[in-house]
């Protein structure tokens, strides 16, 4: 089953869709984990990538594409696989169906996590993620040790006030047209509402992916 997360950054798609990886037993992939992983490790792509990212702009199409195909050609994908964040433009979406096409797949579900902005503002700024694995925690400080593992607790540059603005911005404009592309392609797009707990959200999106 191939899952596409969609939703405005803050949107808890991260958190959920490692629940519903987990449910389903399949892996999830999150361009931004890859992304940050490479910048991380100082490799062409995270050079590339690093002040895209730093400002909250989008990384170009073309090498989220190239970590998209090389992602679905690995076999540990061949079950199923939740795309976190990965179609974030419409050009990202036809590449998406292509590349699944040629492999003689397709998108099982579009989950879109609903909410609204001034939340996701007040949730953006109070988180602090783990410069290790990667979670995200809310109302504890940048230094503090990660609860989950050995990393440290940072806030990421593009959680900063200016890079919030700017990527609820871009989110408007180059990503919110994805959810209508997806249902003008008649995709089965269902919509989440991703106020409540973890759990009750999680329930939302278990059933959605018939769960
Ligand atoms: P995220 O962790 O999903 O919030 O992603 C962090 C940053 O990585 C984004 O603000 C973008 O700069 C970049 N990024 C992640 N996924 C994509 C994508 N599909 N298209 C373009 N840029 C992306």
């Amino acid at each position: 089953m191939i899952v596409v997360l969609l939703g405005p950054p803050g949107a808890g798609k991260g958190t959920q869709g490692e629940r519903v990886a987990a449910a389903l037993g399949v892996p999830k992939i999150a361009t931004g984990d890859v992304l940050r992983a490479a910048v991380k490790a100082g490799t062409k792509l995270g050079l590339e990538a690093k002040g895209f990212m730093d400002r909250g702009d989008l990384v170009p199409d073309a090498v989220i594409l190239g970590i998209m195909k090389e992602a679905l050609a690995q076999p540990e994908h061949d079950a199923g696989v939740i795309l976190d964040g990965v179609v974030r433009t419409v050009p990202q979406a036809e590449g998406l169906a292509r590349a699944t096409a040629e492999l003689g797949r397709t998108v099982d579900v579009v989950l879109m996590f609903d909410i609204a902005d001034d939340e996701l503002v007040a949730r953006l700024s109070g988180r602090t993620t783990c410069d290790t694995c990667q979670k995200p925690f809310m109302g504890l400080e940048p230094g503090q040790p990660c609860p989950d593992g050995d990393g440290t607790l940072v806030r990421r540059k593009d959680d900063e006030p200016d890079a919030v603005r700017n990527r609820l911005r871009v989110y408007r404009e180059q990503t919110a047209p994805v959810l209508d592309w997806y249902i003008a392609q008649g995709a089965n797009v269902v919509r989440i509402d991703a106020v409540g707990s973890f759990d009750e959200v999680t329930a939302r999106a278990l059933k959605a992916v018939g769960r």
